[in-house]
């Protein structure tokens, strides 16, 4: 009997609902799947070290587990995973709250591009800021997530455009990968034709694609490579050629597909077989079926229409399709929202996803969409313990309470580093009391 008991650390016990997301480890959900969170009622979670050890109801885990832990009560409350953000533009130094009025007043990205510079006043910001600057504007990215139930970022680079800048970019990311407890996943992200290539695109992209991506590979420093296809960003052939260097240099691919138009983003997506197609707005259906086919992740992004009042991806038939979809936040210098509550109340509420596909679009298939699936993603035994503790009765609360932060407790890795909805201070670089 003794040898049958598990040791544990931290047990959380008597969650009003325990949502495990259990059984898709392997493989996104898809369809139906999508509508199952697996909840466990009176439920509990035993931790020791920094994975899962036990789950079930509380009666079955406090049998199983040995003496000797902290407990945590969850009486009243929801436990869930923690949270992945499967899109994110992480690093740079002016945010553009100032084109606000343009864009309400219906002017669009490439208007307001021509106007102001749009991007490249980002881009000239990002890169006459020093290092310390760039990580503590990221680290306050970082912080905010984490409060809002974020254990995972994929964190895109581009606001510099130079070799130099973007390896600068993605060892920021390396470096507050080992110091912030939100894990960040390096992407390599192509988002712009800088001033000085105007005109001269194509050289550009050839210099992306002999230099660059072999310089980022050999240094190791990007799990992704993501480019923009889109209209004033790069087009299908020079996406194409930048992602034929990724896949010899070994460069995963994602791409930003048919964000602002048809661009052929989806095209490219479904003819390379990448791991996630984002956005998908003007996707044609067709292409969507050779997207479901493959398997490929659709990520999301309900904040979208926020930034140049677009349209949203129509979830109901991306999913009807049989697409694995994922939502992710879009944060970026003209779209600031690190929460991933906010994107599910957004994506039930005006893209018609249900409760239940919100919540599996937000952990799971969001751990798909970076391939952590495996480890991350859902409350099972065995998976990193990246937890969540709201201070909600049950699942619908989210997306049906919006606005404020339900999150009061984040486990990550096996530690509390958030508690009482403030972050501990022990395991924060650059600590801010918010
Ligand atoms: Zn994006």
């Amino acid at each position: 009997m003794f040898l049958d008991m598990v040791r544990a650390d931290i047990v959380i016990v008597h969650a009003n609902q325990l949502l495990t997301m259990r059984g898709f480890s392997e493989k996104p959900k898809v369809r139906e799947d999508l509508r199952d969170l697996g909840i466990v009622e009176d439920g509990a979670v035993a931790i020791r070290d920094e994975k899962i050890v036990a789950v079930g109801s509380t009666r079955e885990v406090l049998s199983v587990v040995d003496r000797g832990f902290e407990t945590i009560d969850a009486s009243g409350k929801l436990v869930a995973p923690g949270f992945i953000d499967p899109h994110v533009h992480l690093v740079f130094a002016r945010t553009r709250e100032d084109e606000l009025e343009m864009m309400i007043e219906g002017l669009s990205y490439v208007e307001i591009k021509k106007k102001t510079g749009g991007i490249m006043r980002t881009i000239e910001a990002t890169r006459s800021a020093s290092t310390e600057e760039l990580l503590k504007k990221t680290a306050r990215i970082l912080d905010q997530a984490l409060l809002h139930g974020t254990v995972l970022i994929e964190g895109k680079s581009g606001y510099e455009m130079t070799l130099e800048g973007e390896i600068r970019q993605l060892e920021i990311m390396k470096y507050l990968n080992k110091l912030h407890p939100v894990e960040v996943i390096p992407t390599f992200n192509p988002q712009a034709i800088p001033p000085e290539y105007e005109g001269r695109e194509e050289q550009f992209t050839a210099e992306i694609a002999g230099k660059w991506v072999p310089e980022i590979a050999r240094r190791n420093l990007a799990r992704y490579c993501d480019a923009f296809c889109d209209i004033g960003f790069f087009d299908y052939k020079q996406c194409l050629k930048i992602f034929q260097s990724c896949r010899e240099y070994g460069l995963k691919i994602k791409v930003h597909a048919d964000w602002l138009a048809h661009s052929g983003g989806g095209k490219l997506a479904a003819e390379l077989g990448v791991v996630s197609a984002d956005h998908l707005i003007h996707t044609p259906m067709e292409v969507i079926n050779e997207i479901a086919k493959l398997g490929i992740i659709g990520v999301l992004l309900p904040t979208t229409p926020f930034c140049y009042l677009g349209k949203y991806a129509n979830a109901r038939e991306i999913i009807s399709r049989g697409v694995p979809v994922a939502l992710g936040t879009d944060v970026s210098a003209i779209n600031m929202s690190e929460n991933m509550q906010m994107m599910m109340t957004i994506a039930a509420l005006q893209m018609k996803m249900l409760p239940t596909e919100t919540w599996n679009a937000a952990t799971i298939n969001a751990a798909h969409a970076v391939e952590e699936g495996r480890r991350l993603g859902s409350i099972e035994v065995g998976k990193q313990a990246d937890i969540i503790i709201m201070d909600i009765p049950n699942y619908r609360y989210i997306p049906f309470h919006y606005g404020v932060n339900h999150v009061e407790t984040v486990i990550k890795a096996g530690k509390i580093v958030v508690e009482n909805k403030k972050l501990v201070k022990e395991h924060i670089p650059f600590y801010e009391n918010y």
